[in-house]
């Protein structure tokens, strides 16, 4: 009925959904859900500028909007900057506070699509862009957004039958004690290798895998094929697994744990979980709960890529860790005066609060001299080993000498 009009005056279709609703849900409940839902209705439709304007929900936390009398993108970029703005304010009712976000893809008539069909389908597609990307953003459709987004929901498609296929596979990398000179343990890091795309690296994968929910199993598999390589080491060395914030608020995540420990026969102080700073921004207290419970048990969780992210020092009280990992940017930086202060004071802030620190990405004898003159507890990057298969990180471990003085 719009289109009809329309031929007088274009107009924009936008594609809404919230970010972080179900955090919503999960802390505060469905009622609460339900209510925030209400509230984010009205404030949409106090965004509108006229009466003509339609807002709908589509489901769920999806919404749609069509903005009538549109005269170019900057119209439809106010309303939509208005919208994030607007629906990311608090929520407050009697006894609570809640935040929600929102992502908007914005398709214009008739730049975008002469149809409703394809104007639909196109603010989807800008939409499900500005999703990958990073919540709370407007995106504008593109030409060639179409392509992309196949090529992301091929790369889902084939990462879906990857798993019952055996397509992954662990490579081990190993992580040395500086002071001691001695091999302590490895990290596990995920290989896909696919018939139709060959070596598939995780940083390509993996986002792919959280976006589909499919690390949950991913990230079980792992768990379970690491502990079972692991049993085969000596007793004294650890084993690193990555973990994503997905799979811990899956709320399956303590029980995989165990079992993986239970299948291999593996102790609880063998195994650290890395995380990320992400991890502990999760606001429900389903996550720190599920991690307090894990390090109870004796196992150790690690702060991987630390430097990298808010780099908050609440998070280092909110939860308590065992192990930072200075991301490698600044071990390669470490010529750098500003990168080797930050190197140096998270060592002291490691050695402050008992925690291990470890280097990631040492390549050069030179920047293990200065983490060992800087009093860093371990270091793990190329010039100790790389990511290794399991059959020969299993002859490493077991002379425990570093793979660059085996050759
Ligand atoms: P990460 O946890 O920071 O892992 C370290 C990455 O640095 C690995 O890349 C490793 O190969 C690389 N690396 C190690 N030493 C050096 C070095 O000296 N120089 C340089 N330039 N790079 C080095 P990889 O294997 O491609 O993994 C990338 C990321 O994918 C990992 O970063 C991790 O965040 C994620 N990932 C890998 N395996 C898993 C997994 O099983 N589960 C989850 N959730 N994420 C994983
Ligand atoms: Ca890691
Ligand atoms: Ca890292």
């Amino acid at each position: 009925q719009a289109l009809g009009e329309a031929s007088v005056a274009p107009l924009a279709i936008f594609s809404l959904d919230l970010d972080r609703f179900k955090a919503v849900n999960d802390t505060f409940g469905h009622p609460a859900g339900d209510w925030l839902l209400k509230c984010v209705a009205e404030r949409l439709q106090r965004c509108l500028r006229n009466e003509t304007d339609v807002v709908a929900r589509f489901g769920g936390d999806e919404f749609a909007i069509i903005q009538f009398g549109v005269n170019g993108v900057a119209d439809a970029e106010r309303l939509a900057r208005r919208i994030v703005e607007v629906i990311g304010k608090p929520y407050r009712d009697k006894s609570r506070e809640m935040h929600v976000g929102i992502s908007c893809g914005i398709a214009l008539y008739p730049d975008d699509g002469k149809d409703a069909d394809t104007l639909l389908k196109n603010a989807d597609m800008a939409l499900y862009r500005g999703k990958s990307e990073g919540r709370n953003v407007y995106r504008f459709f593109e030409p060639g957004m179409d392509a992309m987004v196949r090529a992301r929901q091929a790369l889902e498609t084939d990462l879906e039958a990857a798993l019952p296929r055996n397509e992954f596979e662990l490579e081990f990398q190993p992580i040395m004690n500086i002071a001691a000179g001695d091999i302590v343990g490895a990290e596990a890091l995920m290989r896909w290798h696919s018939p139709t795309r060959g070596l598939v690296s995780p940083d390509n994968f993996i986002p792919a895998a959280e976006e589909t929910g499919l690390i949950v199993q991913l990230g079980d598999w792992a768990l379970r094929k690491a502990c079972t390589a692991a049993a085969g080491w000596p007793h004294a060395m650890r084993i690193a697994v990555n973990v994503s914030a997905v799979q811990i608020k899956s709320g399956s995540f303590a029980r995989s744990v165990i079992s993986a420990l239970a299948f291999s026969g593996v102790p609880a102080h063998r195994l650290e979980l890395e995380i990320t700073e992400t991890v502990l921004m999760d606001e429900s207290d389903t996550v720190l709960k599920t991690l307090s419970q894990l390090r109870d048990l004796g196992i150790r969780i690690a702060l991987d890529d630390f430097g990298t992210g808010y780099s908050s020092l609440g998070y280092l009280r909110r939860f308590p860790v065992d192990k930072i990992k200075i991301d490698r940017s600044f071990i390669r930086d470490i010529d750098n005066r500003d990168s080797a202060a930050i190197v140096r004071t998270v060592i002291g802030l490691g050695a402050q609060l008992g925690i291990t620190v470890t280097a990631e990405g040492v390549e050069t004898e030179a920047q293990l001299d200065m983490l060992r003159k800087a009093g860093c507890v371990e270091a793990q990057g190329y010039l100790i080993g790389v990511p290794a298969k399991a059959a020969q990180i299993n002859r490493l471990l077991r002379s425990g000498m570093a793979l660059r003085q085996s050759g």
